[in-house]
């Protein structure tokens, strides 16, 4: 969108943001909502309209908590901080987001204090993504996986380069050969090209996502368009009918989301299964290719430190937001001070990761989140990974002959398993308590932990 346009933008967006909130938060709604959960008409709605109202009442209360003045605020904020952080990731100087960074920080523990949950102040932000779930939790969590994956780095850390060529082409028609194995079908779906890949839903009958293909990392195209298509599959199946457009039909969590996309990207997409059945495909569509399928295995699962989250693999990642989790919680505790992130981060990420940035856009200032108010959303990637390795065993438990399935590119029965036992239910439930359904226990690193060892390890894919 036009650069010069920005400030208006932000006015724009920050009005519309207020306008929405008045609306949700208004007296009128809120007693339509009382009268229909008090208790003679909560009876005689159905199942269905109990479950939509009740909901929404929760929804509503949380919301009438902020005060519409504070979301103007926030969201003008939130637009001039973006805009300031891509300058400074651009050149490089976290001076110039400082000033943003600060007064988010300062708007964010305001919003805490309106919602005012009971234990950390972290929880109040942590809610917004993933509802239900607690510091209290995710810290000890944290701390395991930190520990045991510093130790899985270092025994797996790699020095071998493999090289692998794909035409943006031939990528191109992996990247739909794949969409069409896991049955995203064009009357429904859609695919486009961007900057960064997203999936973004218009309807239950309208879900797009978009990919990128890069010359110098030819299966990352493959990759984000599975991992991608995971949200895709997710948002196709969430509860239609009587449920449609209503708060129902979304996900309970981000991290339950995330467990969709990382499932396809990683579970099955990393899996030795999966290049069995997928090999001979792209062997086919780019004859010269010349790795074979060990190479291809290990290229794909090559375990190496680096500075940038996005591009970590499935080991280290969690470091990465281990580290971020570490300072975000410090600092909405107002125990580290904004102006010292850089030094902090790099101590961190050298602590942590054992490799220091040299500079603010590799260190500090590689993610936008931050700049968008985004303080909670992190610990939902590894809630995300930690869910998906869960559910691999509770398939592997429920269907047989799992990997001969995924050898066979028949991805059918696996689908049909996350549909009945996850996305069907929208947000009835907590991630929490779909998880415990499906899999008999809420989040649990071991797991998690067990499966990389397995894999990694012993390369062993059961439990
Ligand atoms: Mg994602």
């Amino acid at each position: 969108m036009p650069k010069r346009a920005l400030a208006d933008r932000s006015l724009q967006i920050s009005l519309l943001s207020k306008r929405l909130h008045e609306i949700l938060i208004s007296d009128d709604f809120w007693r339509n909502i009382e009268f229909l959960t008090n208790e003679r008409n909560i009876e005689r709605l159905s199942e269905e309209d109990r479950i939509v109202v009740e909901r929404l009442k929760k929804d509503v209360e949380k919301a009438r908590k902020i005060p519409a003045d504070f979301i103007e605020r926030l969201s003008k904020a939130e637009a001039l901080s973006y805009s300031a952080w891509e300058i400074a990731k651009k050149r490089s100087k976290f001076d110039i987001f400082l000033p943003h960074l600060k007064e988010i920080v300062e708007l964010k523990r305001e919003y805490c204090s309106y919602i005012n949950l009971e234990g950390h102040i972290y929880n109040n932000l942590l809610d917004d993504y993933e509802e239900g779930m607690r510091y209290e939790k995710l810290k000890p969590a944290f701390e395991y996986l930190r520990e045991k994956l510093s130790k899985l780095l270092d025994k797996l850390e790699s020095e071998e380069r493999i090289n692998i060529k794909l035409s943006v082409r031939s990528q191109e028609r992996l990247s739909h050969i794949i969409l069409r194995y896991l049955g995203l079908k064009k009357d429904r779906f859609r695919i486009d090209l961007s900057e960064h890949p997203f999936t973004t839903r218009l309807s239950t009958f309208d879900v797009r996502i978009t990919t990128r293909y890069l010359k110098e990392n030819p299966l990352s195209s493959l990759f984000s368009t599975m991992h991608e298509a995971g949200h895709a599959i997710y948002e196709l199946n969430l509860p239609k009918g009587k449920f449609r457009y209503t708060v129902i039909s979304d996900a309970p969590s981000l991290g339950l989301h995330e467990s969709q996309s990382r499932f396809w990207e990683n579970i099955i997409g990393r899996s030795y299964s999966f290049w069995r059945f997928f090999y001979p495909i792209l062997k086919k569509v780019e004859p010269r290719f010349e790795a074979d399928i060990e190479d291809i295995y290990r290229y794909v699962n090559t375990i190496r430190r680096s500075l940038i989250r996005t591009e970590a693999d499935e080991v280290s990642y969690n470091l990465h937001i281990v580290l971020r989790f570490e300072i975000e919680t410090e600092l909405i505790e107002n125990r580290i001070e904004a102006k010292d992130l850089p030094e902090i981060w790099n101590e961190k990420m050298e602590e942590i990761i054992g490799i220091r940035p040299k500079s603010d856009r590799e260190g500090i200032l590689q993610d936008m989140h931050w700049s968008t108010g985004d303080f909670g959303y992190f610990p939902s990637y590894t809630i995300g990974n930690i869910y998906s390795a869960q559910q691999l065993y509770a398939l592997r438990r429920d269907i047989e002959d799992m990997d001969s399935k995924v050898e066979h590119g028949d991805f059918n029965e696996i689908k049909d398993w996350l549909v009945r036992n996850i996305h069907r239910y929208g947000r009835m439930y907590t991630s929490e308590d779909i998880m415990k359904m499906c899999c008999g226990e809420g989040l649990n690193p071991q797991i998690f932990v067990r499966y990389l060892e397995n894999k990694f390890l012993q390369r062993k894919f059961t439990i």
